[in-house]
Protein backbone atom coordinates (compact mmCIF):
# COMPACT_ATOMS: atom_id res chain seq x y z
CA UNK A 1 0.00 0.00 0.00
CA UNK A 2 2.61 2.52 0.73
CA UNK A 3 5.11 1.49 -2.52
CA UNK A 4 2.94 1.03 -4.79
CA UNK A 5 1.55 2.09 -7.09
CA UNK A 6 4.47 3.59 -8.77
CA UNK A 7 4.85 7.49 -8.46
CA UNK A 8 5.09 8.38 -11.97
CA UNK A 9 1.05 6.61 -12.89
CA UNK A 10 -0.02 8.56 -10.10
CA UNK A 11 -3.21 10.57 -10.87
CA UNK A 12 -3.90 13.80 -8.58
CA UNK A 13 -6.97 11.84 -7.05
CA UNK A 14 -4.32 8.71 -5.94
CA UNK A 15 -2.21 11.20 -4.78
CA UNK A 16 -4.68 12.40 -2.60
CA UNK A 17 -6.13 9.32 -1.39
CA UNK A 18 -2.18 7.87 -0.62
CA UNK A 19 -1.87 11.28 1.39
CA UNK A 20 -5.10 10.33 2.82
CA UNK A 21 -3.89 7.01 3.91
CA UNK A 22 -1.07 7.78 5.38
CA UNK A 23 -2.72 10.15 7.10
CA UNK A 24 -5.62 7.76 8.81
CA UNK A 25 -2.96 4.61 9.12
CA UNK A 26 -0.28 6.42 11.00
CA UNK A 27 -2.93 7.98 13.32
CA UNK A 28 -4.84 5.34 14.04
CA UNK A 29 -0.99 3.42 14.77
CA UNK A 30 -0.29 6.00 16.91
CA UNK A 31 -3.34 6.31 18.90
CA UNK A 32 -3.70 2.41 19.43
CA UNK A 33 0.22 2.65 21.11
CA UNK A 34 -1.38 5.45 23.25
CA UNK A 35 -3.75 2.87 24.44
CA UNK A 36 -1.80 0.18 25.27
CA UNK A 37 0.68 2.40 27.06
CA UNK A 38 -1.90 4.48 29.23
CA UNK A 39 -3.11 0.98 30.27
CA UNK A 40 0.36 0.29 31.35
CA UNK A 41 1.87 3.36 32.77
CA UNK A 42 -1.47 5.39 33.40
CA UNK A 43 0.97 8.37 32.67
CA UNK A 44 -0.71 10.52 29.92
CA UNK A 45 2.09 13.16 28.96
CA UNK A 46 4.72 10.08 28.78
CA UNK A 47 2.43 7.89 26.92
CA UNK A 48 1.18 10.71 24.42
CA UNK A 49 4.88 11.40 23.70
CA UNK A 50 6.37 8.11 23.29
CA UNK A 51 3.28 7.34 20.89
CA UNK A 52 3.75 10.28 18.54
CA UNK A 53 7.69 9.67 18.22
CA UNK A 54 6.77 6.18 17.81
CA UNK A 55 4.23 7.08 14.77
CA UNK A 56 6.44 9.59 13.46
CA UNK A 57 9.26 7.68 13.31
CA UNK A 58 7.27 4.50 11.99
CA UNK A 59 6.29 6.90 9.17
CA UNK A 60 10.03 8.15 8.63
CA UNK A 61 11.04 4.58 8.41
CA UNK A 62 8.47 3.51 5.71
CA UNK A 63 9.22 6.52 3.74
CA UNK A 64 13.27 6.53 4.15
CA UNK A 65 12.87 2.71 2.96
CA UNK A 66 11.24 4.41 -0.17
CA UNK A 67 14.69 4.89 -2.06
CA UNK A 68 15.61 1.50 -1.62
CA UNK A 69 12.32 0.59 -3.58
CA UNK A 70 12.60 0.48 -7.22
CA UNK A 71 9.99 3.07 -9.13
CA UNK A 72 9.62 4.98 -5.60
CA UNK A 73 11.20 8.04 -4.44
CA UNK A 74 10.91 9.63 -0.65
CA UNK A 75 7.78 12.09 -1.11
CA UNK A 76 7.50 14.41 2.11
CA UNK A 77 4.14 15.30 1.40
CA UNK A 78 3.56 11.69 2.72
CA UNK A 79 5.61 11.73 5.42
CA UNK A 80 4.10 15.00 6.57
CA UNK A 81 0.84 13.09 6.54
CA UNK A 82 1.77 10.62 8.86
CA UNK A 83 3.20 12.24 11.53
CA UNK A 84 -0.05 14.85 11.10
CA UNK A 85 -2.40 11.87 11.65
CA UNK A 86 0.02 10.81 14.98
CA UNK A 87 -0.68 14.35 16.27
CA UNK A 88 -3.97 14.18 15.70
CA UNK A 89 -4.54 11.22 17.59
CA UNK A 90 -2.59 12.76 20.49
CA UNK A 91 -5.36 15.56 20.27
CA UNK A 92 -8.05 13.24 19.70
CA UNK A 93 -6.70 10.83 22.69
CA UNK A 94 -6.19 13.91 25.20
CA UNK A 95 -9.53 15.03 24.44
CA UNK A 96 -10.97 11.24 25.59
CA UNK A 97 -8.67 11.20 28.44
CA UNK A 98 -9.36 14.51 30.06
CA UNK A 99 -12.70 14.13 29.66
CA UNK A 100 -14.19 14.74 33.18
CA UNK A 101 -15.14 11.36 35.02
CA UNK A 102 -17.24 11.52 38.24
CA UNK A 103 -15.59 11.30 41.16
CA UNK A 104 -15.60 8.59 44.08
CA UNK A 105 -14.87 8.37 47.19
CA UNK A 106 -13.87 4.32 48.03
CA UNK A 107 -14.20 3.40 51.61
CA UNK A 108 -11.52 0.70 52.05
CA UNK A 109 -11.07 -1.44 55.37
CA UNK A 110 -7.92 -3.40 53.83
CA UNK A 111 -5.53 -2.88 51.41
CA UNK A 112 -5.91 -6.27 50.10
CA UNK A 113 -9.47 -5.12 48.66
CA UNK A 114 -8.88 -1.18 48.23
CA UNK A 115 -6.21 -2.35 44.98
CA UNK A 116 -8.39 -4.85 43.52
CA UNK A 117 -11.80 -2.67 43.49
CA UNK A 118 -9.86 1.07 42.99
CA UNK A 119 -8.37 -0.65 39.95
CA UNK A 120 -11.85 -2.07 38.51
CA UNK A 121 -13.12 1.20 38.93
CA UNK A 122 -10.85 3.75 37.97
CA UNK A 123 -11.96 3.29 34.08
CA UNK A 124 -15.32 4.97 35.17
CA UNK A 125 -14.23 6.72 38.24
CA UNK A 126 -11.77 9.22 39.71
CA UNK A 127 -11.22 7.39 42.55
CA UNK A 128 -9.98 8.54 46.26
CA UNK A 129 -9.56 6.19 49.11
CA UNK A 130 -11.19 6.65 52.01
CA UNK A 131 -9.34 4.61 55.40
CA UNK A 132 -12.14 4.96 57.85
CA UNK A 133 -11.83 2.11 60.46
CA UNK A 134 -11.99 3.10 64.19
CA UNK A 135 -13.23 -0.85 64.72
CA UNK A 136 -9.68 -1.77 64.14
CA UNK A 137 -8.21 -3.66 67.09
CA UNK A 138 -5.45 -3.44 68.43
CA UNK A 139 -3.94 -0.26 67.87
CA UNK A 140 -0.51 -1.88 66.12
CA UNK A 141 -3.02 -3.86 63.65
CA UNK A 142 -4.33 -0.22 62.84
CA UNK A 143 -0.91 1.21 62.13
CA UNK A 144 -0.28 -2.51 59.83
CA UNK A 145 -3.21 -1.93 57.63
CA UNK A 146 -2.92 2.28 57.17
CA UNK A 147 1.41 1.21 56.11
CA UNK A 148 0.24 -1.37 53.56
CA UNK A 149 -2.35 1.62 52.08
CA UNK A 150 -0.07 4.02 52.17
CA UNK A 151 2.54 1.98 50.34
CA UNK A 152 -0.18 0.91 47.58
CA UNK A 153 -1.34 3.80 47.04
CA UNK A 154 1.93 5.46 46.37
CA UNK A 155 2.87 2.65 43.93
CA UNK A 156 -0.67 2.75 42.17
CA UNK A 157 -0.60 6.52 42.54
CA UNK A 158 -3.99 6.64 44.52
CA UNK A 159 -5.08 9.68 47.03
CA UNK A 160 -5.67 8.39 50.44
CA UNK A 161 -8.03 10.10 53.22
CA UNK A 162 -7.82 9.67 56.50
CA UNK A 163 -10.36 9.30 58.95
CA UNK A 164 -10.59 9.66 62.52
CA UNK A 165 -9.36 6.58 64.91
CA UNK A 166 -11.44 6.93 67.84
CA UNK A 167 -11.10 3.17 69.02
CA UNK A 168 -12.84 3.77 72.62
CA UNK A 169 -15.82 5.58 71.02
CA UNK A 170 -16.12 2.72 68.66
CA UNK A 171 -16.48 0.32 71.53
CA UNK A 172 -18.81 2.80 73.17
CA UNK A 173 -21.49 2.51 70.42
CA UNK A 174 -20.96 -1.44 70.18
CA UNK A 175 -21.63 -1.64 74.03
CA UNK A 176 -23.85 -4.37 74.99
CA UNK A 177 -23.23 -6.21 71.66
CA UNK A 178 -20.02 -7.40 72.33
CA UNK A 179 -21.30 -11.11 72.30
CA UNK A 180 -22.73 -11.20 68.79
CA UNK A 181 -21.68 -13.23 66.34
CA UNK A 182 -20.12 -12.26 63.38
CA UNK A 183 -22.52 -10.68 60.52
CA UNK A 184 -24.64 -9.93 63.32
CA UNK A 185 -26.16 -7.17 65.55
CA UNK A 186 -22.87 -5.50 66.07
CA UNK A 187 -21.49 -5.84 62.84
CA UNK A 188 -24.73 -3.97 61.65
CA UNK A 189 -23.91 -1.12 63.80
CA UNK A 190 -20.35 -0.98 62.58
CA UNK A 191 -21.13 -1.16 59.13
CA UNK A 192 -23.21 1.60 59.12
CA UNK A 193 -21.24 3.38 61.10
CA UNK A 194 -17.97 4.02 58.83
CA UNK A 195 -20.32 4.46 55.74
CA UNK A 196 -22.55 7.54 57.46
CA UNK A 197 -18.60 8.49 57.92
CA UNK A 198 -17.68 7.97 54.65
CA UNK A 199 -21.03 9.65 53.08
CA UNK A 200 -20.59 12.48 55.28
CA UNK A 201 -16.94 13.10 54.05
CA UNK A 202 -17.97 12.42 50.44
CA UNK A 203 -20.90 15.19 50.62
CA UNK A 204 -18.75 18.01 52.65
CA UNK A 205 -16.03 17.23 49.45
CA UNK A 206 -18.13 17.40 47.12
CA UNK A 207 -18.01 14.12 45.76
CA UNK A 208 -20.51 12.38 43.20
CA UNK A 209 -20.29 8.68 44.70
CA UNK A 210 -19.59 6.85 47.72
CA UNK A 211 -18.44 2.42 48.01
CA UNK A 212 -17.28 0.52 50.04
CA UNK A 213 -14.40 -2.49 49.15
CA UNK A 214 -16.82 -4.28 52.41
CA UNK A 215 -18.40 -6.24 49.78
CA UNK A 216 -15.34 -7.95 48.69
CA UNK A 217 -15.35 -10.54 51.69
CA UNK A 218 -17.50 -12.98 51.67
CA UNK A 219 -17.55 -12.86 55.75
CA UNK A 220 -19.57 -9.67 55.09
CA UNK A 221 -23.30 -9.36 54.98
CA UNK A 222 -23.73 -7.63 51.71
CA UNK A 223 -27.32 -6.92 51.00
CA UNK A 224 -27.11 -4.84 54.14
CA UNK A 225 -24.06 -3.38 53.53
CA UNK A 226 -25.93 -2.16 50.22
CA UNK A 227 -29.01 -0.97 51.74
CA UNK A 228 -27.13 0.94 54.19
CA UNK A 229 -25.37 2.50 51.62
CA UNK A 230 -28.42 3.64 49.43
CA UNK A 231 -30.07 4.72 52.75
CA UNK A 232 -26.96 7.10 52.82
CA UNK A 233 -26.93 8.05 49.65
CA UNK A 234 -30.32 9.39 50.02
CA UNK A 235 -29.96 10.96 53.13
CA UNK A 236 -26.65 13.03 52.12
CA UNK A 237 -27.74 13.71 48.19
CA UNK A 238 -25.07 11.03 46.60
CA UNK A 239 -24.90 8.02 44.79
CA UNK A 240 -23.78 4.93 46.34
CA UNK A 241 -22.10 2.42 44.01
CA UNK A 242 -23.90 -0.56 45.52
CA UNK A 243 -21.76 -3.31 43.43
CA UNK A 244 -21.67 -6.39 45.15
CA UNK A 245 -17.47 -6.69 44.34
CA UNK A 246 -17.04 -10.28 45.69
CA UNK A 247 -18.93 -11.18 42.19
CA UNK A 248 -17.06 -12.40 39.07
CA UNK A 249 -14.69 -13.88 41.54
CA UNK A 250 -14.00 -10.72 42.74
CA UNK A 251 -12.47 -11.95 46.50
CA UNK A 252 -10.19 -14.77 44.61
CA UNK A 253 -9.13 -11.86 42.38
CA UNK A 254 -8.58 -9.27 45.34
CA UNK A 255 -6.37 -12.47 47.30
CA UNK A 256 -4.29 -13.13 44.20
CA UNK A 257 -3.36 -9.55 43.70
CA UNK A 258 -2.39 -9.32 47.24
CA UNK A 259 -0.33 -12.37 46.83
CA UNK A 260 1.13 -11.08 43.96
CA UNK A 261 2.24 -7.77 45.59
CA UNK A 262 3.49 -9.59 48.43
CA UNK A 263 0.72 -7.59 50.96
CA UNK A 264 -0.18 -8.08 54.42
CA UNK A 265 -3.15 -10.32 54.81
CA UNK A 266 -5.40 -10.30 58.16
CA UNK A 267 -7.40 -13.03 59.19
CA UNK A 268 -9.63 -11.17 61.24
CA UNK A 269 -12.62 -8.94 60.00
CA UNK A 270 -10.99 -6.07 62.56
CA UNK A 271 -12.56 -5.79 65.95
CA UNK A 272 -11.27 -7.67 69.43
CA UNK A 273 -14.63 -10.05 69.42
CA UNK A 274 -13.28 -11.04 66.00
CA UNK A 275 -9.94 -11.16 66.58
CA UNK A 276 -10.92 -13.50 69.43
CA UNK A 277 -13.44 -15.81 67.15
CA UNK A 278 -10.25 -16.12 64.75
CA UNK A 279 -7.76 -17.21 67.69
CA UNK A 280 -10.36 -20.03 69.03
CA UNK A 281 -11.02 -21.51 65.18
CA UNK A 282 -7.12 -21.08 65.16
CA UNK A 283 -7.27 -23.12 67.89
CA UNK A 284 -9.80 -25.74 66.92
CA UNK A 285 -8.06 -26.50 64.00
CA UNK A 286 -4.49 -27.15 65.72
CA UNK A 287 -6.59 -28.95 68.33
CA UNK A 288 -7.51 -31.45 65.42
S1 LIG B 1 -16.61 -8.29 63.15
FE1 LIG B 1 -15.95 -6.75 61.69
S2 LIG B 1 -17.81 -5.78 60.94
FE2 LIG B 1 -18.33 -6.91 62.79
S3 LIG B 1 -18.12 -5.41 64.43
FE3 LIG B 1 -16.17 -6.44 64.31
S4 LIG B 1 -14.97 -5.19 62.92
FE4 LIG B 1 -17.07 -4.56 62.65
Amino acid sequence: MLTFPMKEFETHEQTYYDKGVHFILFGVFSFLLFRVLIQRKDEFFKSAILSLLFGSLYAFSLEFLQNYVPGRTVDELDLLAGVGGAILAMFYAFFIHKSPKPSLLLHVCCIGCGVYVSQLLKKEFKVTLYFYNPNIFPLREYEKRLEEIKKVARRYRLKVILGDYDHDKWREMVRGYEKEPERGARCMLCYRERLENTAKYANKNNFHYFATTLTTSPHKNAKAIMKFGQELGREYELGFLDRDFKKNDGFKKSAALSRELQLYRQDYCGCEFSLAEAEKRRKARESK
